[in-house]
């Protein structure tokens, strides 16, 4: 008989091993002795046991124009995760010691208008861990106890460290609106990919998917993709014909891919809806009045996930058993590993990577 162990208080160690970023060039250092967070009156300290690997992550690591403007030398990296309770602020109430968790990774002000009308999604004053301050590719890692989501039991851990994107994707889906509908979903990364099986799962009622890679498309397939369109070539013409010549009723946008972008809104139906969330690269141009205007389309922007709606939804959905994540979640690897997991999403050998965190 095996029991979770939990590190008494007092029995915390000095340092611990940290995925930062040292310098302002490409790679990360695993750092060991890297002091352990400082736990405020309302935090949360929790020692991760699993993170996934995020494509902000891999944005972070290649150190691209966007990283270098947002991120700060010195942050531990890592937003996606999850561990177990360890040491609570004061005044935490809500949660245990030894309590199985993972956390909204967006600190919300909890002020302004956006925070007190149940948008704290797309506060101003928002920090990512992670991005804005210190993330979990760390043995420890602090939260504050209103972003804490606890695990249900039923939920493995490799699952439970993918929520963040897989709350994306739930975001995402349900903003559109899938139910008994044609539903198209450009660009099949991880996010895409998931976005498919909690389509099919919330109902809609025909998938198509386009992305140029033949594997992912193959993938998206598995995951229940009715029909698939290899972006390389032009397919807005097929994507009517096969959905009786009116176009999908609802975008997916997960590409942020220009070209996609306007092909899915000239393939979308009139009256339908879009829901963007792949970011473009820069401004893009489109044809507002035929794309959007006279086509009457409904345009949600998505960021993050609804605090917490998003969250019930997805732990109900995981909990159904109707998604299936173990095609996208393909390699779970060690912490001191992470240059082959990086490596392993930019050749397309991996989809989704999971850490193991080192004690
Ligand atoms: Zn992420
Ligand atoms: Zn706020």
């Amino acid at each position: 008989m095996s029991q979770t162990k939990v590190a008494p208080k007092n029995s915390l160690p000095k340092t611990m091993p940290a995925l930062k970023k040292v310098r302002s060039e490409p790679g990360l250092t695993f750092c060991n002795e890297v002091e352990l967070p400082i736990v405020g009156p309302r935090d949360v300290l929790i020692k991760v046991t699993h993170a996934g690997i995020c494509g902000t992550d891999r944005h972070i690591f290649e150190w691209d124009k966007w990283s270098q403007n947002r991120i700060k030398i010195g942050i531990t990296t890592g937003h996606e995760f999850c561990g177990r309770v360890v040491k609570l602020g004061q005044a935490v109430s809500r949660v245990s010691v030894g309590d199985r968790v993972s956390a909204e990774g967006h600190i919300g002000c909890g002020v302004c208008e956006a925070c007190r009308t149940g948008n704290a999604h797309i506060c101003d004053q928002v920090q990512i861990f992670g991005i804005d301050c210190d993330g979990c590719f760390a043995t420890f890692h602090k939260v504050p106890e209103e972003n804490v989501w606890p695990v249900n039991e039923k939920i493995r851990d490799e699952v439970a460290a993918v929520f963040d994107p897989l709350g994306n994707a739930v975001h995402t889906v349900m903003t559109a609106g899938v139910s008994g509908k044609s539903v198209l979903i450009t660009g099949v990364g991880i996010i895409g990919l998931m976005a498919v099986t909690v389509a099919k799962a919330a109902g809609a009622s025909q998938i198509l998917v386009t992305d140029v890679d033949p594997k992912r498309l193959a993938l998206a397939r598995e995951l229940g993709a009715d029909d698939v369109l290899n972006a390389r070539e032009p397919w807005v013409a097929d994507a009517k014909k096969m959905t009786g010549g009116r176009g999908p009723q609802v975008m997916l946008e997960m590409s942020g891919h220009p070209q996609a972008i306007r092909d899915g809104f000239a393939a979308l139906q009139p009256g339908g809806h879009v829901a963007l969330l792949g970011i473009p690269p820069d401004d893009i141009t489109i044809d507002l009045s035929n794309a959007v205007i006279f086509k009457g389309a409904t345009v949600h922007g998505i960021n993050g996930r609804r605090m917490f709606e998003t969250w019930y939804q997805m732990e109900r959905f995981v909990l159904s058993g109707r998604l299936n994540l173990d095609p996208i979640i393909t390699h779970v690897i060690e912490m001191e590993d992470f240059e082959k997991g990086f490596k392993m999403m930019q050749t397309g050998e991996a989809i989704k990577v999971v850490m193991r965190i080192p004690n």
